[in-house]
């Protein structure tokens, strides 16, 4: 069997690209400062890369997930674009006070519940105590023991947080 992988798991809104309220069309997109250098330095020292985010805006009725799917395709393109590749994004469209019915759920896909990542390590073959996730919520400090979770300083998190910009997670890229 193929040695696992470690990833760099990316939260979306607020790490990959500034979080205005509910994004969803590549015109709402603005890509935040470093993320792509950081990407770029991962890929070289051989980290996956892994989109996971929560898109409650699908349960909350803002947008659908064909919305959600073809923003990640577009994205996936302007990454292609800067010579990099993205292994895999994962997307949580549920919510346990949503409004749309079929995504009314108290899912353990949402972020901090470990779904995603584990469905990730699962299909990609990732070793997770030497994997590193970045956030900006601290929803994104994700319930697995040994995973390395940093978390920017955002308008959410303004005490408590672990770094105040991209360029400083570079240099935790082992
Ligand atoms: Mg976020």
């Amino acid at each position: 069997m193929e040695p696992k992988s470690r990833a760099l798991f990316l939260d979306r809104d607020g790490v990959i690209n500034e979080d205005r309220h509910y994004p969803y069309k590549p015109e709402h997109i603005e890509f935040r400062p470093g993320i792509f250098d950081l990407c770029r330095c991962a890929v070289a020292k051989g980290y996956k890369l892994i989109v996971v985010t929560n898109q409650a805006g699908v349960a909350k009725g803002k947008f659908t997930e064909e919305d959600v799917r073809a923003l990640h395709v577009w994205m996936r393109e302007r990454f292609a674009d800067e010579s990099i590749a993205i292994t895999a994004f994962y997307y949580c469209p549920f919510h346990k006070n949503g409004t749309v019915p079929a995504y009314i759920k108290d899912s353990d896909c949402r972020k901090p519940r470990p779904g995603m990542l584990l469905q990730a390590a699962e299909e990609h073959n990732i070793d997770l105590a030497r994997s590193l996730m970045v956030g900006d919520k601290n929803s994104d400090r994700i319930e697995i023991d040994g995973l390395k979770c940093v978390i920017l300083r955002s308008e959410y998190v303004r005490e408590g947080y672990d770094v105040e910009s991209l360029d400083e997670v570079v240099k935790m890229l082992k």
